[in-house]
């Protein structure tokens, strides 16, 4: 699907590529190098070329990190780098809900604590279970830059899908995180929709999400109706609230 990516420096280690579907969400990747190594964060959506594009960028031994497994983060091209040797991981619990023709792939486990050293530049995983049972994010604690794909949302957080874990077991996932980034005064967030925040999030994003968890769940504070239409075509109806930068936060009453 070319003509709907574009790829941006953030700076010398970091490349975000965007793509702008007509038949979906845009969706970031990310392309981050050390020294040694480099990995790729997601495998956008519909786009083929993008293999071809990260090469161009890079010639560094690649692996690939998919911070979870709907299709518009792990998308066609994850057989490309499949294909061509990378080793590609993620969390067995996601595999289910990866689309059918990804599902019998060979991936690499990806798990809580895993280390990946690029040579300058070190990725943390840490696993955050609730927008998908397999949801991780990587942090980069030294340089404070968290790449969080879905797991907590960049605006527009989906909550009321079919496979996302109850709101209480995503409350765990996100004070755990919490526990583990809240001396990082400094904190970059890099969601997988960028589009959706209109600014960079720091810190204080994370908060707002966990805050809100909270309210929900004391029952606190009760969102508006409303209906979202996935991708399949399906209505699938929701209440949502909003706060701060978040500004749809989707979630089923029936799963707190
Ligand atoms: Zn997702």
């Amino acid at each position: 699907m070319d003509g709907t990516l574009t790829t941006k420096k953030l700076d010398d280690t970091i490349c975000i590529f965007n793509e702008a579907s007509q038949n979906g969400p845009q969706v970031d990747a990310y392309l981050v190098t050390g020294t040694k190594r480099a990995v790729l964060i997601d495998t956008l959506q519909a786009e083929t070329s993008l293999y071809a594009r990260v090469k161009d960028l890079c010639s560094l031994p690649l692996d690939v990190l998919l911070t979870h497994g709907h299709w518009d983060h792990a998308g066609v091209s994850t057989k490309d780098f499949i294909a061509a040797g990378c080793d590609v991981y993620i969390d067995e619990r996601d595999i289910p809900i990866l689309t059918p023709d990804l599902k019998s792939a060979a991936y690499k486990p990806l798990r809580d604590g895993m280390i990946f050293d690029l040579g300058g530049y070190r990725l943390e995983t840490i696993s955050v279970p609730g927008h998908t049972p397999g949801s991780a994010v990587f942090l980069e604690r030294e340089k404070q830059h968290l790449y969080t794909g879905d797991a907590i949302g960049a605006g527009v957080y989906w909550m009321h899908i079919p496979n996302t874990l109850s709101l209480r077991e995503l409350q765990r996932s996100l004070k755990r995180l919490h526990e583990k980034v809240k001396n990082l005064d400094q904190l970059l967030i890099h969601p997988g929709h960028r589009n959706q925040a209109p600014v960079q999030l720091h810190h204080d994003f994370l908060l707002d999400t966990i805050l809100a968890t909270n309210k929900i769940i004391s029952g606190e504070w009760v969102g508006k109706d409303k209906v979202t239409r996935l991708s399949s075509g399906i209505d699938v109806p929701c209440k949502t609230i909003s706060y701060n930068l978040i500004r749809d936060y989707c979630y089923n009453p029936n799963n707190i």
